[in-house]
């Protein structure tokens, strides 16, 4: 039968944008290729970020990220190689990289993490479910004069918007996580964190969607469509079609791949990140982290503590690099004590969907009528997941959205 909306990817952005249009009573069938939570949405850090909001693209990022990630031993790597589309992103990631763009970034970021804290708390009031959620802030951990210098830069820029910071000296690091080691000299305590277990949060969600009446077919990948003028008629799957009044793509980093039949191009990047769980050990921190010069994340999730780190241009890559593992544990080990005997070890990596300008793409489709893209979401797709679920929603109404959408609109890296 006919549905009303198809979304397309069962990620934590394709699950939540089908839990709010079901609220609306639409009928919706969300359509995943392999297993709910298959992709970036699984073993990520967590984070409700919704503090620290400076995009990737900021000024002097281009030459800086470009020196960095040449080095293929640090956490910023691209891979070089002749790739018409990777060259396209980081010219526009080049050009994205001025005051005036991360001073907008910062307020739609800033908006958008807001949004999302305020349908947590709703979420959490009307749905009455579980998924290790907690509001308890975040500390950054700093060893060196340098880096903390380069934190503080942020606080005092953050603070023109309204974040608000605390800079700490040794002792006051100590007095929010007692387990840290002796070299680090300074920390920024900053409240509006929230943190979840990424995958329980997921898979959550996607069961509230099918209390909804959502429609998840998995092992399902689509691949094609078939269009009449400006509208797509049919979604078209290996064994089957289906077709609806809308559909929705949030494909995350498959996305341009999943939509290249339809000449939409999406500069999306599949940028690389790898997670360390393991059992929670007697000292376990009880805060997300941050190791300031490892760039490594911290995030305690129910029984599990989680080590995430690095941002890799490398294409879809499914190869282990040894190399950056070992620089994340040891980096644990180089910022807190008792890290030395960790247990049950589980390895992940996960592609962010990744944008130029570091901001998602939630909106319609000039080309395509009936298509609404919801995808891109980089680094915060955890952290936007609910306010991009409740902005598909509003499109699809008609209804003045709660974010201006302008700067987040698909055609706005072409006009
Ligand atoms: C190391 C790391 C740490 C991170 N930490 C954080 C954090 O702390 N906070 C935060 O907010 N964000 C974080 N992120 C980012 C976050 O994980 C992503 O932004 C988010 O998961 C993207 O969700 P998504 O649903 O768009 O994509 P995905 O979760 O990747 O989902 C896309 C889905 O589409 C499916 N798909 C692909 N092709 C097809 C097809 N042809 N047909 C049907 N389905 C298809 C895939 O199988 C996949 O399940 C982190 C990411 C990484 C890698």
């Amino acid at each position: 039968m006919k549905k009303d909306v198809i979304v397309i990817g069962g990620g934590i952005i394709g699950v939540a944008s089908a839990y709010y249009l079901a609220l609306q009573g639409r009928s919706v069938m969300l359509i995943e290729k392999d297993k709910v939570c298959a992709g970036a949405s699984h073993g990520n850090a967590g984070l409700i970020a919704n503090g620290f909001a400076i995009p990737l693209a900021a000024p002097g990022a281009a030459i800086q990220g470009i020196k960095m990630m040449l080095d293929s031993s640090g956490p910023f790597y691209i891979k070089p190689r002749l790739n018409l589309e990777l060259l396209r992103w980081l010219w526009k990631f080049h050009n994205a990289c001025n005051e005036k763009q991360m001073q907008r970034s910062i307020r739609i970021l800033l908006a958008l993490g807001q949004g999302s804290f305020e349908l947590f708390d709703e979420l959490l009031a009307t749905e009455k479910i579980k998924f290790d959620y907690e509001r308890k802030g975040r500390l950054i951990l700093f060893s060196s004069e340098k880096s903390f210098a380069s934190g503080m830069a942020d606080v005092k820029l953050l603070a023109e918007f309204g974040v608000e910071a605390s800079l700490l000296d040794a002792e006051g690091v100590r007095q929010f996580e007692p387990n840290v080691m002796p070299t680090v000299k300074h920390g920024i305590f900053c409240s509006s964190y929230g943190h979840v277990s990424p995958d329980l949060f997921t898979h959550k969600m996607a069961r509230l969607a099918a209390v909804q009446g959502v429609e998840i077919k998995t092992a399902t990948a689509v691949n094609g469509f078939e269009k009449s003028a400006q509208k797509i008629t049919t979604v078209v799957t290996a064994e089957d079609s289906y077709s609806a009044d809308q559909i929705v793509l949030a494909g995350g980093a498959w996305s341009p791949e999943i939509v290249g039949s339809l000449k939409l191009r999406l500069p999306i990047q599949p940028a690389k990140g790898y997670s360390l769980t393991y059992k929670c050990p007697p000292n376990s921190p009880q805060l997300p982290l941050s190791l300031s010069e490892r760039k490594v994340a911290v995030t305690p999730m129910g029984e599990k503590l989680r080590f995430t780190s690095t941002f890799e241009l490398v294409g879809f890559d499914p190869s282990v690099n040894q190399r950056r593992l070992e620089m994340i544990r040891s980096s644990a080990q180089e910022y807190l004590s008792g890290m030395d005997e960790l247990e049950d070890e589980t390895v992940w990596s996960g592609y962010r969907p990744a944008t130029p300008d570091d901001l998602p793409i939630i909106g319609r489709s000039e080309k395509y009528e009936n298509l609404v893209l919801a995808t891109g979401h980089g680094t915060l797709g955890m952290t936007h997941s609910l306010i991009t679920g409740k902005l598909v929603a509003q499109i699809m109404a008609n209804e003045q959205p709660s974010i201006d959408l302008k700067a987040l609109s698909p055609e706005r890296f072409y006009n």
